[in-house]
Parts: structure tokens; C-alpha cells; sequence
């Protein structure tokens, strides 16, 4: 994939080593947070559909317990190994903390390829690993939550919940020992597209911010911006539909089979429908094939999306990208001679460890939504709605004036679930980019975003560590 000098693990104690040295604590503090606290790596036995038995290969790893319960999502793929587990729970641990949701970070990985496996295999598999993470206590609503990730969805978070109820019957707050769930087994509105939605709040917000604008040579916002996006899971398709929706266009979208272009724009919706009837997202009607995937990496485009995985932009390619903003949607798509590069050249990086916590942020909205057991909105919708009735009744009144219709049901309107999770998401991604900014203009020293956005993790981190005693 990559000739990359550095292990994930590696890449992301590289980036925490260079932002450290903009903080002022202990040494033997700023070990501690960058240590992985437990790591569970198991073998387990399945027995497949033709009867044959197959050892599984597994993690979860808790990177920190500085707060509790854990959380990160559980991958499914065949390049799943402890370094890359490792890594991705270091990058969950600052993530929270950049966006103050209050859980420490995890990540667990199953070694193997989903699409080779029936749904009845995998959801032996994800069963079996759930009664293996229940067994050594990694799993619960105040211990480790985990969620949604690379190759898996609500399907087996579904499993999971399920699993776990089953084997510790009566627990109250059994609902919050997984995240990214239906919305039928305790799911909240709004969390399947929360880490696309969350991409789109956090680059329109730095696409709002003048002097950022101005060091890439772009025009503010993002009406008008072209974008290319590579991967059309979960996190690539709502990336791609927000950026639509908000009046940018998707020029290119790549997938491991190939990429399409179209300068006068894709829709995410058509596309994902022709790789589901076709197989793949090449021959889409109206679009030039891109036979190599990574050279869509390289087009000309205002905005680039790596929405897939880890290490996609290197040292080999990364001076071939043309991109003048980088929005890491994936954990870890860039290596550090990627960094470099980029800044050398003014490219403008937004970081995954926050650029990406839409999802966990959402997770949060969930497990909040299952410990108090009654939907967001239940409470307020009607009485909100009576209100606004009652209050644009005496504007009337008063004025002797009418609201058209049309203004009428969005000022009357109480907020649903959906609305509030979506308001709660844009909020968070609109005051972490500009944290994250302030830190970055506070010190010129500090090269680049990423920095910017360690450093903030490191400070919360910190804090957190010395207001539990155990640092002076
Ligand atoms: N897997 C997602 C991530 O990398 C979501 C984690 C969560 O919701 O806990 O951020």
C-alpha cells in the first residue's frame, strides 16, 4: 500500500511527540497518555457454513480510562492487527477530548474480510467476540462502549446489544453497551450519518474562517468548491451528500475497484445505486473511468476526502496531490512525510482526530439517550409547539398582520430527536474548529492544524489526569 518509515502506532506517537513540545507538562505524564492502558487480544473458534472450523483473530484495546466508560468503534477487515488497533484507540482518546465528549478512547478490530462471510458467519463471529469481551469485563455501559467502524454497521451492533443483554439479564442500562444501534434496539435519529454530517459542519466552518481561506488561495465557503471523495461507505456517502446538499460539487468519488469523474458534478445517491446493481462504481453513466484508484487522489479539486483508511497519502504520492484542503475523514489517511509535504506546500490538513468525531459524538447523544431512557424531544416537542402557536398568535394580533404558511410550520416547529442531535453535532464541530484554530494562531511556532488539535487533546487529557491526583 505505502512505503510509509513508520508503523500507524508510530505515525500517531510521531504527531502527539511534536505537539508535546508545545505543552508544558510533566514528561512522565505525557507517557502516560500516550501509553495504550489494556490491550485483549483473543482467538476464538467459528464454525462456518461448510462445517469448517476457522481461529479467529481479535482485539479491544483501551487506550485510556482517564475517563469511563471507553469508547471506539470495531472494525471488520483483513489488514486488522494490534498496531493499527493501538493506534486507532489513541486517536479515539484525543478525539473525545477535542470535542469534550467525556469517555476515554478504545478501538477493537475482528481479522477478517466481511464480504467473505455469509451474515450467518458473521454474526457467529460478532456474537462470539462479544461473549469473549463480556467474559474479561471490556464491554459495558460504564466500563467500554463500543460503536460502528470500518466494515461493520447497525446490523452488528445489533448482535452486539443483543449478546450482551442476554448474558447479564436485568441490567438496567444494558441499551448503552454499544452505540450506532437501530433506532428499534435503543439507536438515536441521527447517528448513521453523524460522521459525514460532522465532516461537512467542520470544513464549512473552516472555509468560514477568513485567514485560513486566504493561506489556501480559496474564496470563502463552500458553495462552488469541488471535492473529491475516496471510499463510499458509510462516512464517504454522507460526506458526499452534505457537501452536495451545501452546494459544492462531488467531481470524483474512488473506490477500491476504481474511481468515476464528472467536473459537472455526481450524485452520491445514483452512484451508490449503480455499484450495488453493476458491482462497481466504474461505467457510471456520465462519468470517465479512473482505472487506478489512488490517481483519483491526485485530481485537481479544491477539497480532497480520504474517507476510506489509513496511510492512503504518503510520501510517494503526496506531492503529486493537487488539493488545496485536506478533510481526513478516515482515521489516519495521512503519514507524517504526507504532513510535511503539505505543509511545506500550504495545503491545508483538517485532522481526523476531531475532524471525524462526528460519530462519536453522536455515540455520546445515544448512550446519553439510553442511561435516561426516554427519547430527546419527548418532553418539550408539544409544549415548545404550544408555545410558539400561543406567541405568534399575539404577533398577529398585535400587528394585525399574517405569517405566510410556509413561515408558519418552521417558526411553530418543536424539535424532534433528529433536530436536536443534528443542532448538538453542528455546535460541537463548529467550536472545536475554532478552538482548535485559536490554539493554532495563538503560537506561531506550531506548524499545522494536527499540532493545533494534539495539542488541545494533550491539554484536556492532562487536566483531567491531574484533577484525578494522580500527577501533581
Ligand atoms: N468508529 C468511529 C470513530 O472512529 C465512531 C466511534 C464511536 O462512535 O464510538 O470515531
Amino acid at each position: 500500500m505505502s512505503n510509509q518509515q513508520y508503523s500507524f502506532f508510530e505515525s500517531v506517537e510521531k504527531s502527539f511527540d511534536k505537539a508535546a513540545k508545545f505543552t508544558k507538562w510533566d514528561k512522565g505524564l505525557l507517557e502516560q497518555i500516550k501509553a495504550c492502558n489494556s490491550i485483549y487480544s483473543m482467538k476464538f473458534p467459528v464454525k462456518m457454513d461448510d462445517g469448517r472450523i476457522e481461529v479467529i483473530e481479535a482485539y479491544r484495546i483501551q487506550h485510556s480510562q482517564h475517563k469511563t466508560p471507553c469508547k471506539g468503534g470495531i472494525r471488520f477487515s483483513l489488514a486488522v492487527n494490534q498496531d493499527e488497533v493501538m493506534a486507532l484507540a489513541s486517536l479515539m482518546t484525543y478525539k473525545c477530548a477535542i470535542v469534550n465528549v467525556p469517555f476515554g478512547g478504545a478501538k477493537g478490530g475482528i481479522k477478517i474480510s466481511p464480504r467473505e462471510h455469509s451474515a450467518y458467519e458473521l454474526e457467529k463471529i460478532t456474537r462470539r467476540y462479544t461473549a469473549e469481551l463480556v467474559k474479561k469485563n471490556f464491554i459495558g455501559p460504564g466500563i467500554d462502549v463500543p460503536a460502528p467502524d470500518y466494515g461493520t454497521g447497525e446490523r452488528e451492533m445489533s448482535w452486539i446489544v443483543d449478546t450482551y443483554q442476554s448474558l447479564k439479564p436485568g441490567e438496567i442500562d444494558a441499551a448503552g453497551c454499544v452505540t450506532g444501534k437501530p433506532i428499534s434496539q435503543g439507536g438515536v435519529n441521527g447517528r448513521r450519518e453523524a460522521t459525514g454530517l460532522g465532516v461537512f459542519f467542520g470544513i464549512r466552518e473552516v472555509c468560514n474562517i477568513p485567514e485560513l481561506m486566504k493561506k489556501t488561495g480559496l474564496t470563502p465557503g463552500v458553495v462552488g468548491k469541488s471535492v473529491v471523495v475516496q471510499g463510499l461507505g458509510n462516512v464517504g456517502f454522507y460526506t458526499a451528500k452534505f457537501f452536495r446538499q451545501g452546494g459544492a460539487k462531488i467531481i470524483a468519488i474512488a473506490e477500491y475497484e476504481g474511481a468515476i469523474y464528472n467536473a459537472a458534478g455526481l450524485n452520491e445517491e445514483e452512484v451508490f445505486a449503480h455499484r450495488k446493481a453493476t458491482g462497481s462504481i466504474l461505467n457510471f453513466p456520465g462519468a470517465t473511468n479512473i482505472t487506478n484508484s489512488g490517481d483519483a487522489l491526485e485530481l485537481e479539486c479544491d477539497i480532497l476526502i480520504p474517507a476510506a483508511l489509513e496511510n492512503v497519502i504518503n510520501g510517494t504520492n503526496a506531492g503529486k496531490v493537487k488539493a488545496k484542503i485536506i478533510g481526513e475523514a478516515a482515521n489516519g489517511p495521512l503519514t507524517p512525510e504526507a504532513d510535511e509535504i503539505f505543509a511545506a506546500k500550504g495545503i491545508l490538513v483538517v485532522p481526523d482526530m476531531y475532524l471525524n468525531a462526528g460519530g462519536v459524538t453522536v455515540s455520546y447523544f445515544e448512550w446519553l439517550k439510553n442511561l435516561s431512557h426516554v427519547r430527546y424531544g419527548r418532553m418539550e416537542k408539544r409544549f415548545t409547539e404550544n408555545m410558539n402557536t400561543h406567541i405568534l398568535g399575539q404577533i398577529e394580533n398585535l400587528t394585525g398582520k399574517k405569517v405566510a404558511e410556509s413561515e408558519r410550520n418552521s417558526i411553530m416547529h418543536g424539535a424532534d430527536e433528529i433536530d436536536l442531535v443534528h443542532s448538538g453535532l453542528e455546535e460541537t464541530m463548529i467550536s472545536s474548529t475554532r478552538e482548535i484554530v485559536e490554539i493554532w494562531h495563538s503560537n506561531p511556532e506550531i506548524p499545522d492544524m494536527r499540532t493545533a488539535a494534539y495539542v488541545c487533546a494533550i491539554n484536556k487529557v492532562a487536566i483531567s489526569y491531574v484533577e484525578l491526583g494522580i500527577f501533581p
